[in-house]
């Protein structure tokens, strides 16, 4: 299995990442990467961009330097009814919409309340992603949302990057790939690189792809053209 697609990557417009989205296209590039979502945070964290960032990102090309470049945002969930930080114009605007509890933009709470928000937004048709849904911080009930996930057609990431930051998140991380398996919900993959050096390194999600025996279809990353697809699919959710 071969990932060429990379859809959680945050550019200097996050405030606390590091390279601008040319210099994150070329790394793509040169680490075997054919498509990039850019997903900088949503404005309710500290130091992102305000909202009319994510409405100009049309002034970026389609393709950069050889790679794809989807517009996209990481958007902060701020209550436990899943209210996100970006109003629904905004999210129309985007190709691809990943949405992640960070504890600076929402306290943690029960396991119940952290379920409930996250079915919410998989029940939002302007969001595609659950992001890093192994943060043990919102500890959730991984079979019910990735039920959910598969209800409504959405994605669960897995996010490379959690294992080196968000301690603890490795067993969740194993859980929530076994139950996309069994319910067959398709998954996503993601660096959540805050610097280029970092975007399409997927050691970590390689070895539970592996592990598990996940079977390539569920995995949507794995081709330009299952990407696309499912953009499109997105597309038309939304106009409905
Ligand atoms: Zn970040
Ligand atoms: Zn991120």
């Amino acid at each position: 299995m071969n990932i060429v697609v990379d859809t959680h990557t945050h550019t200097v417009s996050s405030g606390h990442a590091y390279s601008t989205v040319q210099e994150n296209a070329k790394e793509a590039y040169a680490n075997g990467i054919s498509m990039i979502n850019i997903s900088d945070h949503g404005p309710a964290m500290k130091g992102a961009p305000f909202l009319y960032h994510f409405g100009n990102l049309r002034v970026i090309p389609d393709i950069l330097y050889g790679v794809r470049i989807i517009r996209g945002v990481e958007a902060n969930i701020t209550d436990y009814n899943g209210t996100v930080d970006m109003p629904e114009r905004y999210l129309k605007m985007l190709e691809l919409v990943l949405a992640s509890f960070h504890d600076i933009c929402i306290e943690p709470s029960t396991v119940e309340n952290h379920t409930n928000a996250a079915i919410e937004i998989l029940k939002n048709p302007y969001i595609d992603i659950f992001a890093h849904p192994g943060n043990p911080q919102f500890q959730i009930d991984i079979e019910k949302v990735v039920k959910t996930a598969r209800d409504y057609n959405k994605l669960i990431e897995l996010n490379n990057h959690s294992f080196n930051v968000r301690k603890g998140s490795e067993d969740n991380c194993w859980e929530i790939a076994r139950m996309c398996k069994k319910y067959g919900v398709r998954i996503t993959t993601g660096t959540d690189s805050h610097i280029s050096f970092s975007i399409g390194r997927f050691d970590n999600v390689m070895k539970i792809l592996k592990e598990v025996e996940m079977p390539e279809e569920l995995v949507i990353t794995t081709s330009v053209e299952k990407m696309e697809n499912y953009l499109s699919e997105r597309k038309k959710r939304i106009e409905k």
